[in-house]
């Protein structure tokens, strides 16, 4: 049985293996952390504006299975918050030990705590992989999911300093590019300024350190807006976010929390001292990053050039899947590209042919979008979310997604060798 190695655990990295997997391989994930879903840890909105679309393309060809996780951890569905519509919040603490039960049901095998730090090569082809405590790993075919942020040295030199975010670099040590590592071509993605990289969007208050009322409304509602003070409107934070889709007004002028089992609170990091004079927060207390009252990771530093069946250039066996294959932010691109990938590793395994997806889907559309400034891209906003309206991409008739994909050619295509 040929055997699929992908590099790095979080969304994209489960994706591709459970891809994998379904083509009859034998499959192994290899993280740094203690914990499946990287920054999924830390996330949770999904299913908002074009995701919608986007979840359902996934479903009907087959890659089912995190959404219905996703789905089944909601603490709230078909929300609507400022530019942002039937938005569904995952629980972020009860999402991860699912997802690793259904890694141990699909026979997939994971490896915590285990960094990889070189690669062995023949040619143009992958062989092995070493850790950083000199284990070695074998393989037929690898896929690099190993993200973009941090490491603490770029937090450091384009941020405002290690902000202590669920990736733990200082203890886990430092994300390593495989790509690069193998002879690949990785390039970073840049802010309005050319600064290379950009704030995560987003950080977690305690729930218990806010007032009973916020806390009955985020519960009961799950979203929670509560205007600023005019002196603590920072409208320049908008530009150094990733996440464009959050890059609008009321997010500068309001504090808007949304209720993923944490208090998320939608903007970078937040001077502690100036949260707690909003009233309701007098007691406020970050949870991630732990150092969200003056900085967040930086991501987006360590993006590589691959081909649309997700194959990374110049390097025979390995391919790529979400923020490394591409400018991409999200849970919903993650699962996305990280399926592709998988499904097409699983196919050069077995011999057979490579396949993308069309640009009559949202998704095939998200793989060959470039911003014109070279900004990052998501369904759920900013550019690519007006292009998908202007094209009809965008919708949320879970029947016509699946005539959409049957047309295609792509009805179940996850599941072709299953
Ligand atoms: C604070 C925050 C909030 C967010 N909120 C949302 C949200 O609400 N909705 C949404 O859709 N998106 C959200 N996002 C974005 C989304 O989480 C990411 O775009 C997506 O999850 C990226 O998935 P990934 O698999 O590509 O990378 P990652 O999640 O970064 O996973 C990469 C994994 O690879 C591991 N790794 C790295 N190097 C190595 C190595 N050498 N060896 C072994 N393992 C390695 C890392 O430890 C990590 O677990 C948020 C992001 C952040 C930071």
């Amino acid at each position: 049985m040929a055997k699929i190695v992908i590099i790095g655990g979080g969304w994209s990295g489960c994706a591709a293996a459970i891809a994998a997997r379904k083509t009859g391989a034998e499959v192994e994930i290899l993280e740094r952390t203690d914990l499946l879903l990287g920054l999924g840890n830390v996330g949770g909105i999904m299913r908002n504006n074009g995701r919608f679309t986007a979840t359902e393309e996934n479903i009907a060809m087959g890659a089912d299975e995190l959404f219905a996780i996703t789905d089944k951890c909601a603490t709230h569905k078909n929300v609507n918050f400022p530019g942002h519509d039937h938005a569904t919040f995952y629980n972020v603490v009860k999402v991860e030990p699912e997802v690793r039960r259904l890694m141990r049901e699909m026979d997939i095998e994971v490896h915590l705590i285990t960094r990889i730090t070189d690669v062995v090569k023949e040619g143009d082809r992958i062989t092995a992989l070493e850790s950083a405590d000199g284990e070695r790993f074998d393989g037929d075919v690898f896929v690099d999911c190993t993200g973009t942020t941090g490491p603490m040295g770029n937090c450091m030199e384009f941020g405002n300093g290690c902000s202590m975010c669920v990736l733990r670099c200082p203890a886990f040590g430092p994300r390593v590019s495989i790509s690069e590592k193998a002879g690949g071509h990785d390039y970073y993605g840049k802010r309005a300024d050319g600064t290379p990289g950009a704030f995560s969007g987003s950080c977690k208050l305690e729930k218990s350190s806010l007032s009973e009322k916020i806390v009955k409304e985020l519960n009961e509602k799950g979203v929670a807006v509560v205007p600023l003070p005019k002196e603590l409107i920072n409208e320049s934070k908008l530009s150094k976010k990733v996440c464009r889709q959050y890059a609008l007004p009321p997010f500068a002028e309001n504090v808007i929390l949304i209720d993923t089992g944490y208090a998320k609170m939608m903007t970078p990091y937040f001077p502690l001292a100036e949260l707690r004079q909003v009233e309701g927060f007098e007691n406020a207390r970050f949870v991630d990053p732990y150092a969200g009252g003056k900085g967040n990771s930086i991501r987006y530093t360590a993006v590589t050039e691959r081909d649309p069946f997700m194959k990374v250039k110049d390097v025979e066996n390995l391919f790529c899947g979400g923020e490394k294959s591409g400018l991409f932010i999200g849970h919903t691109e993650a699962i996305s590209t990280g399926s592709l990938a998988g499904h097409n590793a699983g196919r050069a395994a077995r011999g057979e042919t490579l396949i993308t997806l069309p640009e009559s889907t949202a998704i095939g559309s998200l793989l060959t979008y470039e911003k014109p400034d070279g900004g990052m891209i998501t369904f759920a906003g900013d550019e690519f979310f007006a292009h998908m309206k202007e094209t009809g991409l965008y919708t949320t008739d879970i029947e016509k997604i699946a005539d959409r994909i049957e047309t295609a050619g792509l009805t179940g295509i996850y599941n072709a060798f299953n």
